[in-house]
């Protein structure tokens, strides 16, 4: 039991839930048995099954993320890029590295469409910024290596998970 917690939000660490067992109780490997009213999958592996049976099949990896140059072409298709989650670049997947893709691969298809050079993408190295919250009163997250407390992550992001935010780079605020 982590004091900092509210005692509704348990984290267990080193903890895999077994498929299949959510329906009222979630079982975990280690044998542990939680009540759960809804089970929400998440994971890093990104929806691309459709793109097996088309040319892009060849270009997936094994995780079924699409494999790109440097420059987020994808390999062997140089008029299509792949940004954010669904490429293969080696760094953690967090949507602001994905905006910033997005505003990279704009520059980039300018400079396609004009016979110019290419830039290319620089991973991010090291371990970033994350946010997760759990209701608008509780969170857990990390910036870099360092855990923050549950309530400053519903302060930060709790309110209006970052919609906000999104809108104003959209320019739709
Ligand atoms: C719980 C959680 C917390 C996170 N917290 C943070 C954080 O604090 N900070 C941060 O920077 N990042 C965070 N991330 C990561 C961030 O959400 C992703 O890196 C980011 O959303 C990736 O953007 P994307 O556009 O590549 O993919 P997505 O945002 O997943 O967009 C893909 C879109 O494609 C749609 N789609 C999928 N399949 C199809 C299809 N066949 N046809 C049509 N549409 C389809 C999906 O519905 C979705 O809207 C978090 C992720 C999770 C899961």
């Amino acid at each position: 039991m982590n004091p900092w917690c509210p005692p509704e939000l348990q984290i267990h660490l080193s903890e895999r839930a077994i498929k299949g067992s959510e329906a009222g109780e979630l079982k975990l490997e280690s044998g542990k048995v939680l009540a759960a009213d809804l089970v929400i999958w998440t994971g890093s592996r990104p929806n691309t099954e459709w793109l097996q049976g088309t040319e892009l099949a060849a270009s997936l990896d094994e995780s079924g993320r699409l494999k790109v140059q440097g420059t987020l072409q994808v390999v062997g298709f140089p008029n299509v890029f792949a940004i954010g989650d669904i490429n293969d670049v080696k760094e953690e997947k967090l949507g602001y590295l994905a905006t910033q893709q997005g505003r990279l691969t704009g520059k980039n298809l300018v400079a396609l469409s004009r016979n110019q050079a290419l830039t290319a993408w620089t991973p991010s190295g090291g371990s970033r910024t994350m946010l997760l919250s759990l209701g608008r009163y509780a969170g857990a997250g990390h910036v870099g290596w360092i855990i923050l407390f549950s309530f400053l992550v519903a302060l930060i992001k709790g309110k209006d998970l970052f919609t906000a935010k999104a809108r104003r780079q959209l320019g739709v605020a």
